[in-house]
């Protein structure tokens, strides 16, 4: 059975997005562990090739955290629309694992709508899935934790290259190369001059820099697009153009909060009213942003305006946490999801419509050729902090040839106290060049 501190020793962290050391997350008891294999970001696909191509390595991975946490069962939830998927991956289950197929909307894979989907449970506002009984953990987390009992490091990232591209892939890097290199992987940009979104095209983000910017434990999606492209151009609004536009434009319509995925679980959370907030001037705290998802739905699907509230939300969460207030006992309409959630939820294929993004929507297959050559790169660049927490102590030193797999950084201590972190690795076997910056960087 795997440890904790093997996980931790392996450098593991939620490789779906939030980088949450999965040692910490596996430190509790739950009756169910929950695999997010929704993945509802549009146009990214890693996850499925990962099932696709990996399966038994998986499964390994989620029955050690099982184990781990001592659950009972494991809930695999993945849109029904694979079948072909969920037939490939079913011979390999375990008597303790079932599939929970779901619907194909958005946002699935939000851990809290996860967990209402397959268990039927929901998280309170502000809360953790541990705290309904179970552990949710994403597709390549689970690939990470069959490493992890192999004592095999983190050291690769499985991410999509795709949108403006020559050759829409799924692929496998060494941790540290650059997003350039990836996108020359997927046959470089078929345009000029395009736009970098990293992650995906709800919650990613614009990246102006590829030929220096890094490929952590946490990207999961390179999207190119074209710089006039709407998705591009409502990325780029700055703030004051937001809140300009949303004084004058918002009719308080309030599709927004009506669906919001997360007021939909009966979540106190109400997007029309941080917009109305907006013409009481920038102190006031409005009641439930601090348990918005910034998923993003109503500002790129819900309003009919094309307005931003979830920009709106997420300063005002921003303004609670600076006050130092806390909302200690939310109102909280516990059968609400029963209630609306089915006939509410929006369809990946409206979305994808609604973002502009149909002449970029295929399937980007996994490709080993493309990962060998990529996994073989001359030269990468590992920040040492990949995940929530601390940076990492680096224990290396300009000069020390290395391995892949070696320690490059540890969980750092603060009063003889060791911080939240995991571990860092060196993807490629080479010599350390430099150490500058919480960067160490390693040439062949
Ligand atoms: S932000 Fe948009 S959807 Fe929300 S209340 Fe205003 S106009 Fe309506
Ligand atoms: S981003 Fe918008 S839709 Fe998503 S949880 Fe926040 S308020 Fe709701």
């Amino acid at each position: 059975m795997v440890t904790q501190e093997q996980i931790s020793r392996a450098g593991v962290v939620g490789a779906g997005g939030a980088g949450f050391p999965t040692h910490v997350k596996l430190n509790a008891k739950a009756d169910t562990v929950v695999c997010n294999a929704a993945e509802c970001e549009p146009l990214l696909h890693k996850d499925k090739e990962i099932l696709r191509h990996f399966p038994r390595q998986v499964v390994a991975g989620l029955d050690a955290a099982r184990g781990l946490v001592g659950a009972g069962r494991v809930v695999i939830g993945i849109k029904r629309k694979y079948a072909d998927l969920i037939d490939h991956l079913t011979p390999f289950l375990t008597d303790s694992m079932e599939i929970c197929p779901l619907d194909d909307v958005y946002p699935a894979g939000d851990e809290f709508i996860l967990v209402y989907e397959t268990l039927g449970r929901v998280i309170p506002p502000g809360g953790i899935p541990i705290q309904v009984g179970a552990v949710v953990m994403n597709v390549e987390t689970a690939l990470n934790v069959a490493g992890a009992v192999q004592d095999e490091p983190v050291t690769s990232k499985f991410l999509t290259v795709t949108g403006c591209v020559a050759k829409p892939v799924s692929i496998r890097v060494p941790l540290g190369v650059t997003l350039a290199e990836c996108i020359e992987a997927a046959g470089g940009s078929t345009i000029d001059s395009p736009a970098c979104l990293v992650g995906g095209p709800m919650m990613g983000y614009l990246e102006s820099n590829p030929t220096n910017a890094r490929v952590t434990k946490t990207t999961g999606g390179i999207i190119l697009l074209p710089q006039d492209h709407p998705l591009v151009v409502s990325m780029s609004r700055p703030w004051t153009s937001i809140t300009r536009i949303a004084k004058s434009g918002c009719d308080q319509c309030s599709h927004c909060s009506e669906m919001c995925p997360r007021n939909l679980l009966g979540h106190p959370v109400e997007p029309h009213k941080a917009m109305r907030s907006l013409l009481f001037g920038a102190d006031v705290l409005v009641p439930g942003t601090q348990f918005c998802s910034g998923c993003n739905l109503c500002s790129r699907c819900s309003c009919p305006e094309g307005l931003d509230p979830r920009n709106v939300m997420q300063a005002n969460r921003r303004k609670w946490a600076e006050s130092g207030q806390k909302w200690t006992d939310p109102t909280f309409h516990r059968n609400r999801a029963d209630m609306h959630m089915k006939n509410r939820q929006t369809p990946i294929p409206r979305l994808v419509r609604r973002l502009g993004l149909t002449d970029y929507d295929v399937h980007a297959d996994w490709d080993e050729k493309i990962s060998a050559q990529m996994m073989n790169s001359p030269m990468v660049a590992i920040p040492l902090r990949q995940h929530i927490g601390a940076p990492c102590e680096c224990v290396v030193k300009p000069g020390q040839t290395v391995k892949a797999g070696d320690v490059l950084g540890v969980p750092a201590t603060k009063d003889g106290k060791t911080q939240l972190g995991a571990s860092i690795h060196a993807s490629i076997d080479g010599t350390v060049v430099s150490v500058e910056s919480g960067v160490v960087t390693i040439q062949k």
